[in-house]
C-alpha cells in the first residue's frame, strides 16, 4: 500500500512530466475511479477538457493537480493505485481506470489501479483556519510532518492532551497525516517508545525523539523511494527499496533486535499488527490498547 514516501514520488514525477501542459482529454475507463465525484464519468472528464495544470502537491497520502488555479484534481492511491506516464500510442493495459492526454501531443498520463480502492476527483479548495488552501474534502487532514505548515509544538500539545495510545495517535490523520502503520512501528523503535503508551505519559523530550524519528523515517524511504524513479515512467505501486533494506521493527517477529539482540514480538492491534522490541520499548505499566 503506497504510504507517504512513495505517493510523495509519484507527486514529483507528475511536477515534472505534467506541471504546465494543458490537459486535452480526460477519459474515464472505469466508473468507480470517479466514484466520489458528484459531476460523474461524463461531468469529470467534460470540466478538465482544456485546463492547465499549474501545480503538482501533496498532503499525507493524498495528491493533487491544481487545474487553472481555483480546483484539484484531487488523486488517492487506494492499495495499488499508479500514475503512469509514457508514449500516448502505447496500448492500454487492463488496470488503467483513467487517461488524460495533453494539448502539446506528448506522453500521456494513465491512472492504473488493479484493486479499484484508488480514486479520483474534481474538487474546488477550501481555506480552513487561514492556513494554505486544500483542496475540500481534505481540508480537516493534518499537515503532515514533512510539509512547512507543520507546527512541532502544536503537534506536542494536542498529542499529549489525547486520551489514547501513542501508536493510535500517530494513525490519526486530523492530528498528523501520512504516517501509515509500518512507518509507525519503525519511528517508535527508533524513538524506543512502546506502541500503547499513554500519550498523556510523554514528557516532552519523548514527543521530540518521536518526531524526530518519524521525519527520519520518512526521510530515509522518500530517498529510497526517490532512487526507482525514471525519466518517463512514473510508478508507485506500494513497494521501495525502503521496506528490504532498512525496516527495523515491522514484519520482524522473532528475529533479533538490531540494538539489543531480543526477539521482535507481534501483538495484533486495530486488525493488524505492532511490531516492537520487548526490551528497547518496554510495556508500559499502564498501557492503552
Ligand atoms: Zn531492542
Amino acid at each position: 500500500m503506497p504510504e507517504l514516501p512513495e505517493v510523495e514520488t509519484v507527486r514529483k514525477g507528475l511536477e515534472l512530466h505534467v506541471v504546465g501542459r494543458t490537459i486535452a482529454t480526460a477519459q474515464v475507463l472505469h466508473p468507480r475511479v470517479v466514484r466520489r465525484d458528484p459531476a460523474g464519468p461524463g461531468g469529470f472528464a467534460a470540466a478538465l477538457a482544456g485546463r492547465p495544470v499549474k501545480l503538482a502537491e501533496r498532503r499525507g497520502k493524498y495528491l493533487w493537480l491544481t487545474v487553472d488555479d481555483d480546483e484539484a484534481l484531487l488523486a488517492h492511491l487506494g492499495m495499488s493505485g499508479q500514475m503512469l506516464v509514457g508514449d500516448p500510442d502505447r496500448p492500454l493495459t487492463p488496470h488503467v481506470r483513467a487517461r488524460f492526454t495533453f494539448a502539446d501531443g506528448g506522453p500521456d498520463l494513465r491512472f492504473s489501479d488493479q484493486r479499484t480502492f484508488g480514486h479520483l476527483m474534481l474538487v474546488p479548495f477550501a481555506e480552513v483556519g487561514g492556513l494554505r488552501p486544500l483542496p475540500a474534502p481534505i481540508a480537516h487532514i493534518a499537515p503532515d510532518p514533512m510539509e512547512a505548515a507543520f507546527d512541532p509544538a502544536a503537534f506536542a500539545d494536542r498529542l499529549t492532551s489525547r486520551h489514547t495510545g501513542v501508536k493510535r495517535a500517530l494513525l490519526d490523520q486530523s492530528l498528523i497525516s501520512g504516517v501509515g502503520n509500518i512507518y509507525a512501528d519503525e519511528a517508535l523503535w527508533r524513538a524506543k517508545l512502546h506502541w500503547a503508551r499513554p500519550t498523556g505519559t510523554l514528557r516532552r523530550g519523548e514527543v521530540s525523539r518521536l518526531l524526530e524519528a518519524v521525519r527520519d523515517v520518512l526521510g530515509e524511504a522518500l530517498r529510497a523511494g526517490g532512487t526507482s524513479f525514471d525519466a518517463m515512467y512514473v510508478n508507485v505501486n506500494g513497494e521501495s527499496g525502503y521496506f528490504d533494506r532498512s525496516l527495523q521493527a515491522y514484519g520482524r517477529e522473532g528475529e533479533p533486535c538490531s540494538r539489543c539482540g531480543t526477539p521482535i514480538r507481534r501483538d495484533p492491534f486495530m486488525n493488524r499488527s505492532s511490531y516492537s522490541c520487548p526490551r528497547c520499548q518496554p510495556r508500559p505499566r499502564r498501557a492503552h490498547w
